[in-house]
């Protein structure tokens, strides 16, 4: 089932899609007892397929990326989290802020949690995801990497207003039998810059499940994203940086196809 919220004539849904332009809307609970009626409505506008209660990332996931940045691979999967005002939509902007100019793109897949557990064992984890959707962990990568703006930690720079672009559809866990071998790229203004597979993980999905829920309880609704592969903008040479105009791609195979414009915040 491919999952989406959306607006229809001035209500906010979320409905099994049909086809491009409509869905079948789910009454109940997601997360808990759903089922999905016989009304189809219009979509008018999509959302992000759903409002996390957390926005759990992963840090330095891929071979690849671990290479290109010059890192050591972790021996234990390293969290940072993304505020909740990053929440953005497909075909919504992502705002190029005031305050920085090395804005960055990172496809991800992001697992969509749909039961809440605490001390999940590697074997049953997959029981616990409601499916996958493509996510974009945009970053500044001045207020990232620079310690006197950031102070250090992540959560500053991955957390400007909507930099956490989710969508288009929530893919359930029974269509996608290999979440760890789906091909996952970025393109920019239709030039590809990342174009990897999820098998290069270094913590697979089963492996994050175990580890995240070894400290902190995974509630229902939260989303992680499962790191990105190499190729971002601020470790090629020359560096590259999105800049208002562009249009910024992430693809998941299987899953779908997330696009955002980039436009200048005002002034
Ligand atoms: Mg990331």
């Amino acid at each position: 089932m491919r999952i989406v919220r959306f607006e229809s004539h001035g209500q906010i849904h979320t409905g099994e899609l049909t086809d491009e332009g409509s869905a079948r809307v789910i009454e109940g609970d997601l997360f808990g007892a759903f089922g999905v009626s016989d009304r189809v409505l219009p979509i008018q506008r999509l959302l992000a397929p759903i409002i996390p209660v957390d926005i759990l990332c992963i840090g330095m996931n891929y071979r690849e990326h671990a290479v290109e940045t010059g890192s050591t691979v972790p021996k234990h999967p390293m969290l940072f989290i993304k505020g909740s005002n990053t929440l953005n939509h497909p075909g919504a902007p992502i705002y190029i802020p005031r305050l920085s100019d090395q804005i960055d793109y990172e496809c991800e897949l992001a697992i969509v949690i749909g039961r809440s557990g605490k001390y999940i064992p590697r074997e049953q984890a997959m029981d616990y995801v409601l499916g996958y959707t493509c996510a974009n962990d945009v970053s500044s990568r001045d207020w990232q990497r620079n310690k006197d703006l950031g102070g250090g930690q992540y959560a500053r720079g991955k957390s400007f207003d909507g930099f956490c672009p989710l969508g288009p559809c929530i893919v359930t866990r029974d269509e996608v039998p290999q979440p760890n071998d789906l091909r996952i790229r970025t393109l920019l203004n239709g030039q590809v810059m990342q174009d990897h597979t999820t098998a290069d993980m270094i913590f697979d999905i089963p492996t994050l499940i175990q580890s995240l829920s070894s400290t902190m309880s995974l509630r229902a609704g939260s989303v992680i994203l499962t790191g990105t592969p190499q190729g971002v903008g601020f470790a090629r040479k020359p560096p590259v940086f999105m800049k208002a105009g562009d249009t910024v791609v992430v693809e998941i195979e299987k899953i779908g196809r997330l696009e955002n414009p980039v436009v200048a915040e005002g002034r």
